[in-house]
Order: C-alpha cells, then sequence, then structure tokens
C-alpha cells in the first residue's frame, strides 16, 4: 500500500505505529472539483477546518486559494496563522462569546454567519463600540430532515442550529435597524454525510423563496452560503454520494439565477479520503465464539466508529490473497465500545501485521483525545516522494505534566 509515491511500511518503520497519513494530491484534486463544479460563478469555498485543522492541510488548501469556515476563536487563530485572508473567513456556531466576536472584528472576517437573535444584539453592541461594521448572514434552519445520523444532524427545527425559516423576515428586519450590522447574506448548513441531494435540493428551494422575499423587503442580499456537507464512500460497495460535480449542477440549477456570491463550506469531502490510519496489531485474540484482532489504535485515536456507529474499510497495509475470516477489530482501551468494526472480513493477520482504516481523514486527528493516557498520535503529510510529520507524537510527560498538585499535597 502506498500514499502517492511512498510505501506505507516505509514510512510506519521510520514514525513508528498508529498515525495518521495524508495525500497532498488528493487534496488539492478534492479542492480543484469542487471548484470546476462552480466554474462560472462568484464562488469562494471555505474550508470547514473543523474537519482537520493540522496547519499543514489549512496552509496546502489555502495555497491553492481556499477560504475558511471557523466555528471558535482557536481556529480562526489557525486559519490566520496558516495564511488564510480575514477577508476569506466565514464564522459559524451557535455559541460565539464576546471574547471571540471581539477578535473576529479586529480581524475584519468577510461574514458572520448568526444563529440567534440574542447573538445578533450582542454583536450589534460590540461592532458599535468598536466603530466597526459586522457583515452578516443568519443561519437559516430550513426544517428539512438531512437524512445523516442524528448526531450531524442540524437543519431540523428540534436541532439547535441557526434561526427557524418561518421567522427568518421578521429577525433580518430587526437586524436591518441595528447599529454596526450590515446585512449581506443568507446561510444554511443542514447535516453533514448526506449522500443523497435531494435534502439539498429541498433546502435551497427554500431558501431561494426567502432570499427573493428578503430582497422585496429591501434587503440588499449578495451572499449565499450552502454550506457543507456532502458525504464520501466510506464503504465503497454500499454508498455512492453524489459527485461535487453533481452537487454543483444542481446547486446551480436551483440559485444560480439569484445572482449571488457562492459560498460552500466543505470539510468531510475535502479531508475524508485524503487520510488513513496506519495502526500495528498487537494480538489475534481468540474468544469463545468470535476472534478479535486488537490493534495499537483506538477510539481516542479515531473516534467515529465508537460515536457516530461509523463504517471504516480495514485493509492489511501488506495485500494478501488467501482465505478471510471475520474478525472484531478492537483498539486498547478500556470500553467495549472502543470496537472499529465487528465481524469483518479480513485475511490471517497477525501480531506485527499493519492495517489501515481508510478514508480517516476527517474528523479522525481533530477529535483524538488522551483518555488512557494514550499520547495522541503523529500526522504525516506526503507529496509526491516525500513526508512530513506534521503533528509529532507528544511524550508522556507533556501529558502527565498538564496536572498540578495543590500545596498541601506537595
Ligand atoms: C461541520 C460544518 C461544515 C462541514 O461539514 P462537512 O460535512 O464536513 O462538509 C460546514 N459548515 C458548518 C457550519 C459546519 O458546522
Amino acid at each position: 500500500m502506498h500514499a502517492e509515491d511512498l510505501s506505507i511500511s516505509d514510512i510506519a518503520a521510520q514514525v513508528g505505529t498508529p498515525f495518521y497519513c495524508y495525500s497532498t494530491d488528493t487534496l488539492i484534486r478534492h479542492y480543484n472539483v469542487f471548484c470546476e463544479a462552480f466554474t462560472g460563478h462568484d464562488f469562494l469555498l471555505c474550508y470547514a477546518v473543523k474537519a482537520n485543522s493540522n496547519q499543514a492541510i489549512i496552509k496546502t488548501l489555502a495555497d491553492q486559494g481556499a477560504g475558511a469556515d471557523v466555528v471558535s476563536e482557536g481556529e480562526m487563530r489557525r486559519v490566520l496563522k496558516a495564511g488564510i485572508p480575514a477577508s476569506k473567513i466565514v464564522y459559524s456556531g451557535v455559541a460565539k462569546t464576546e471574547q471571540e466576536m471581539t477578535f473576529a472584528l479586529e480581524q475584519g472576517i468577510f461574514q458572520f454567519n448568526v444563529e440567534s437573535e440574542p447573538e445578533l444584539h450582542q454583536l450589534s453592541r460590540l461592532a458599535d463600540s468598536m466603530g466597526k461594521t459586522a457583515a452578516i448572514a443568519f443561519r437559516i434552519n430550513p426544517d428539512v430532515d438531512a437524512k445523516t445520523h442524528a448526531k450531524i444532524s442540524t437543519g431540523k427545527s428540534e436541532n439547535k442550529f441557526g434561526v427557524p425559516w418561518t421567522r427568518a423576515r421578521e429577525i433580518y428586519a430587526a437586524a436591518a435597524k441595528l447599529p454596526g450590522i450590515r446585512v449581506q447574506g443568507v446561510d444554511l448548513h443542514i447535516g453533514s454525510q448526506l449522500t443523497d441531494l435531494e435534502p439539498f435540493a429541498e433546502a435551497f428551494r427554500r431558501i431561494v423563496k426567502l432570499i427573493e422575499q428578503l430582497r422585496a423587503d429591501g434587503h440588499d442580499i449578495s451572499v449565499l452560503d450552502l454550506g457543507g456537507g456532502l458525504g464520501i464512500p466510506y464503504d465503497r460497495e454500499t454508498t455512492k454520494p453524489p459527485l461535487p460535480l453533481e452537487y454543483g449542477e444542481m446547486a446551480k440549477n436551483i440559485v444560480g439565477h439569484l445572482g449571488c456570491k457562492i459560498i460552500i463550506e466543505p470539510g468531510r469531502m475535502l479531508v475524508g479520503n485524503a487520510g488513513i490510519l496506519v495502526s500495528k496489531v498487537i494480538y489475534v485474540k481468540q474468544g469463545e465464539n468470535r476472534k478479535f484482532l486488537i490493534i495499537d489504535a483506538a477510539m481516542n485515536d479515531l473516534v467515529r466508529p465508537s460515536m457516530y456507529d461509523a463504517y471504516h474499510e480495514i485493509v492489511a497495509v501488506k495485500e494478501r490473497d488467501g482465505p478471510t475470516s471475520p474478525f472484531d477489530v478492537v483498539g486498547p482501551v478500556c470500553e467495549t465500545g472502543d470496537t472499529f468494526a465487528r465481524e469483518r472480513e479480513l485475511p490471517d493477520l497477525a501480531g506485527g501485521d499493519l492495517v489501515a482504516i481508510r478514508t480517516a481523514g476527517a474528523y479522525g486527528a481533530v477529535m483524538s483525545f488522551t483518555y488512557n493516557t494514550r499520547r495522541l498520535i503523529p500526522e504525516v503529510l506526503v507529496k509526491g516522494g516525500e513526508y512530513a510529520i506534521i503533528r509529532s507524537r507528544p511524550d508522556y510527560d507533556d501529558i502527565i505534566g498538564l496536572d498540578i498538585l495543590p500545596e498541601w499535597l506537595e
């Protein structure tokens, strides 16, 4: 198995396992297919950096011209540091604090995607007191079912995100009267890992009607942020999500005539398939009626299977012929939830063999944690025949050293 021109086994021998490995080529290819899908339109791709916010990943996309969708001050600092200008940053999230808004106003970001009336008033007060104007869009909750996992569905009326589409005109009218606020757009994001175009289309049609009404009400709506959410084939046998080109055609057909600057905020689609998690088999354990493949990666390194019941393909790094048999692929953490796959058909693997968990570039490393005092795992970026460690494995002292003994215990 190779990442671009390099053998995964060779990288594993040098870096040690487990580790994430990303391909520069794939990242750039994914960025380009989205841009091609929207050629002919005033268009900005704002990469949703929460999917993978490593500086090297952001910089790779920034160098291609990408903007960023951020959800915290920390992410804003990350993208600015990686070279994305404030003029290409949109800021989403239901809980922007005073401090975070102040930072964003100082930087002069392109757009706040406002998610509630209290947030609007807070932003107005702050911007006015700083002598600044905040360019805003409201994130509209269109109340459509994204038909994805409940934990990553965001566009139903019962979800915490956005303002209800039924109240949008009233809220825009209020915003237009506030100091420090300039209404410029409409935003939505209905969920993640959508594998069907219809929920997008339904939401976009609702938004088109809304924009026509808002314009009739006298608002100058020049930006339409369609959010992210396009799914990827975690299981290539059963899932065939629409291609970016098809997504772009659908979107242009529905919203193109509005003449808005179109923003999209893909995260997963850009980085998911650009990354794998490489892990080593520690033991093969024969249970009473199942075989466990115990590997050195765990739920703390890639939480998606335990958190979202996510499916990831798992393959032997050294391809081998011969019979397969079902394994439960599990990690070392003391939780039954620390399971990557159940009854997965795999070749006859043994301790020391390498496996790759595929499609792990999105919501992998960024969601990792140190449960069981396990060290965060390295991230490696490959470019052609070269690789670089873009996040290193910390020392145990780095983790344990975060604890502070109170005086009375010293
Ligand atoms: C998470 C998120 C995205 C990206 O979603 P993907 O499914 O990774 O494309 C885009 N916009 C907002 C507001 C988000 O919260």
